[in-house]
């Protein structure tokens, strides 16, 4: 089994870095029993952090989770997201508690706004701190926070808590260095990357596959690496193929020299003025 590295959050706990994706899972009764088989290969191998939302397959994926999951709650880190619509106070209480129904757990590690909607700051963090003070989440965050976001979370009453902005970043995406990244670094908010291997699409760019030559790895894991390699970042790669799932592990063992790095600067340049948080 993996040794999983982990970050510690503000009041001492600990978060996994490396965790498994469950974005389409539930959305096709045919692919079910191939995502349990991986979700469970995946805590089998070492992998406890969990990252799902209510939004993915219209809950089907938490229910997914809570199947794969069953008898190893205690080992893991589940993160959830309540969705933007169900933002106020109420909604984001019964959001939970339907979630934690699905989930079939009376806690949520880290519970997130999926990303930024109408409903006030005051109404979420108010029903966050309600959830946290009754047990039902242990932290909670945000997502798709751009860094003007952030601030206005923050001095919300209950936003400094922050434990994590979960964001779309990797090597093809690299904005979030220019402001938001150093922003939450600075303030210990984890980042939590998601959508790190562009969802396939950047793994067959020359640049990725001369590192991963050079190392003896495929551009997954260098692109995790990467990522990894980084204070304060979270990876939640999502694999429902084994095949893909074992590969990614191999990005923990990989450790990328100064030439790699400045070969992957070279390929994929860091960004050299402000450029708007994109989403997926
Ligand atoms: P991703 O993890 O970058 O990529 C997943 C896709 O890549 C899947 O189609 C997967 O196929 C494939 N894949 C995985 N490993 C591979 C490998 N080694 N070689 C080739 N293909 C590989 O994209 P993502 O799912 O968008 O992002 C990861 C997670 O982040 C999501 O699942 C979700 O939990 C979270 N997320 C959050 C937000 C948000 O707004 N907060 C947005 C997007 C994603 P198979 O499944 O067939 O293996």
């Amino acid at each position: 089994m993996t040794e999983m590295p982990q970050i510690t959050l503000s009041d001492g706990s600990k978060m996994p870095t490396y965790g498994q994706g469950t974005w389409h899972m539930g959305e096709s009764r045919g692919s079910r029993a191939d995502e349990v088989a991986s979700l469970r290969l995946g805590i089998d191998l070492g992998i406890t952090l969990i990252d799902t939302a209510e939004m993915y397959g219209s809950g089907v994926a938490e229910e997914i989770c809570a199947e794969a999951t069953q008898g190893r709650r205690d080992e893991l880190f589940i993160v959830s997201k309540v969705l933007p619509y169900n933002g106020s106070q109420r909604g984001a209480i019964d959001a939970c508690e339907k979630s934690l129904k699905r989930l079939k757990t009376d806690r949520i590690d880290l519970y997130l706004l999926h990303w930024r909607g109408s409903h006030p700051f005051e109404e979420t963090l108010a029903a966050f701190e309600r959830l946290q003070r009754d047990g039902k989440i242990r932290h909670h965050g945000v997502s798709n926070f751009d860094r003007a976001d952030m601030e206005e979370w923050v001095k919300t009453a209950g936003g400094a808590s922050v434990a994590s902005n979960q964001v779309l970043y990797n090597l093809a995406r690299r904005g979030p260095e220019w402001e938001l990244i150093p922003w939450c670094r600075e303030r210990n908010v984890s980042i939590m990357a998601y959508s790190p291997i562009e969802q396939g699409r950047m793994l067959g760019h020359a640049g990725l596959a001369e590192v991963a030559k050079r190392r003896g790895a495929t551009p997954a894991q260098v692109a995790l690496a990467w990522l990894l390699r980084q204070p304060g970042m979270v990876v939640i790669p999502k694999a429902t193929d084994q095949n893909h799932l074992r590969e990614n592990l191999g990005a923990l063992d990989l450790k990328l020299g100064d030439d790699d790095l400045a070969d992957l600067d070279r390929a994929f340049p860091p960004p050299k003025h402000r450029t708007r948080l994109g989403m997926l």
